[in-house]
């Protein structure tokens, strides 16, 4: 039996977070990693509210030598071709104008390497397989290698950094499926796609088409990532390969279809089923749990990476606390937990309308009018900080979300029948080219 202070499953963005500043308060963290960095993840495009962290993990360097500048994102509607940029240097908070794009096989190795750096021990090829809770002092990981050995792990605590596989809200039985929201997605890499020019190259371009959205990523090395995230019954009517049915989906949308027109596959097509999902506490006595392995929500905001090392951040904080001072523990998981459903909460509000008719026409037309743009850049750039001014603005911004509803009663109800059309569950599936 081997021992540690705090033992972390997964290295990806939310547990190598943890583990670096962990390490770096001087604690004994072991991270089992069931793959081997580098290793390929979908999520490239990062937010202006993930470089904070990145300084503070002391990676800047080596991501900005990976990474494709991105000063802002595009929305772009099918039907008609408008389309509308926002820049980061627009936002509320003026500090945090660009973010990058990022390979993530590239990016996670980056974040891994620097918790070993650091101290922690990185034991990759090593799935944990199950978890025993002992007591509130106490918690036993057994693990398995790439070679078939095993091996049993005893730690003070347990952060759950899993990503979907979600360890522990499996074990434990407290993974919801999130019921206002369900979509799909497939994606690739192609090269030789239409790039814009300047400043705008790293943009992400966000199309709204027919079955949902789709999106294009340009990356530093020449590869753009594309990706068509859609409702499951749309999915379900696929008959054809993955490949092709991704290829004819990317069709549906002509100004998507026109930046691919002289380009190629440069990856197998990926899909994954339906995947909105939280579960219903982010920690325990002994243990806590991080960015997806907590909860995953749309990636139309690209959210997810710096949800992940958000919590992870978060996750160091507290579980040092757990240790050092055991009288502020009850304390420090409750805030813990507020700030786990926080992030989520914020972007969901936009997330559930974002292909509803009226948010487009909010998207396509922004008006600075008492600063509602500015409150909206800032949610795009990540920031969920909620202070008082900001939200005041995206209150009123809400507001006229909901008075353009009303004034367009046919068009709302429609929407929305068609919504609850498109988020019904059906069998979940996962599908590779
Ligand atoms: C289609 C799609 C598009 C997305 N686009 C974006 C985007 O543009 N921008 C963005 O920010 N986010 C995006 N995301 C979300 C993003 O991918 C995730 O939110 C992010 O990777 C979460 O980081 P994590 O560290 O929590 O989990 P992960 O990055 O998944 O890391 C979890 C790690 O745990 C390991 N692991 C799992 N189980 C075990 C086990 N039992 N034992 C040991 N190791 C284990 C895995 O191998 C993995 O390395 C997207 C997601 C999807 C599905």
């Amino acid at each position: 039996m081997l021992a540690c202070d705090i033992l972390i499953i997964g290295g990806g963005p939310a547990g190598s977070t943890a583990a670096i500043l962990l390490a770096e308060k001087g604690h004994r963290v072991v991270v089992l990693e069931k793959a081997r960095h580098p290793r390929f993840h979908i999520g490239e495009s990062l937010l202006p509210a993930n470089l904070p962290l990145l300084e503070r993990l002391g990676v800047t360097d080596k991501v900005r030598a990976i990474g494709m500048e991105k000063w802002g994102a595009e929305f772009i509607s099918h039907w008609d071709g408008r389309g509308q940029e926002f820049l980061f240097a627009n936002a509320w908070d003026k500090s945090l104008p660009m973010a990058y794009q990022v390979r993530r096989s590239e990016f996670d190795e980056i974040l891994v390497r620097r918790a070993a750096a650091q101290g922690a021990e990185v034991v990759e090829g090593c799935r944990a397989r199950d978890v025993e809770f002992l007591d509130d002092e106490r918690v036993r990981v057994h693990a398995e290698h790439d070679d078939g050995r095993t091996q049993t792990w005893e730690a003070a605590q347990l952060i759950d950094a899993s990503g979907r596989d979600t360890f522990l809200g499996n074990r434990l039985g407290i993974k919801r499926r999130n019921e206002k929201h369900n979509s799909a997605a497939m994606y690739a890499h192609f090269t030789g796609a239409l790039r814009n020019c300047g400043r705008q190259e790293g943009n992400i371009s966000i199309y709204w088409f027919d079955h949902g959205w789709l999106w294009f990523i340009p990356l530093a090395d020449g590869a753009t990532s594309v990706g068509a995230v859609v409702w499951p019954p749309y999915m379900k009517t696929r008959d054809v390969p993955v490949r092709d049915f991704f290829l004819s989906t990317i069709a549906l949308c002509p100004p998507l279809a026109e930046r691919l027109r002289a380009a190629s596959l440069a990856s197998d097509v990926e899909a994954t089923g339906n995947y909105s999902y939280a579960c219903e506490r982010s920690s325990g006595s002994n243990f806590l749990m991080i960015g997806d392995a907590y909860a995953f929500i749309d990636p139309v905001f690209s959210t997810g990476v710096m949800l992940a090392m958000s919590s992870g951040a978060a996750a160091a904080e507290t579980a040092d606390i757990c240790r050092r001072e055991p009288a502020r523990k009850a304390l420090a998981l409750k805030s813990f937990d507020r700030l786990m459903r926080h992030g989520p909460k914020q972007f969901s509000w936009f997330i559930y309308r974002v292909t509803n008719p009226t948010m487009r026409e909010l998207f396509l037309s922004p008006r600075n009018v008492l600063r509602m743009e500015e409150a909206l850049l800032s949610v795009l750039a990540g920031d969920v900080s909620g202070r008082t001014s900001t939200r005041a603005s995206l209150l009123l911004f809400k507001g006229l979300y909901y008075v353009i509803s009303i004034a367009n009663l046919g068009r709302t109800l429609r929407a929305m029948r068609g919504r609850a059309a498109n988020i019904r569950a059906v069998e979940s599936e996962r599908m590779t080219g």
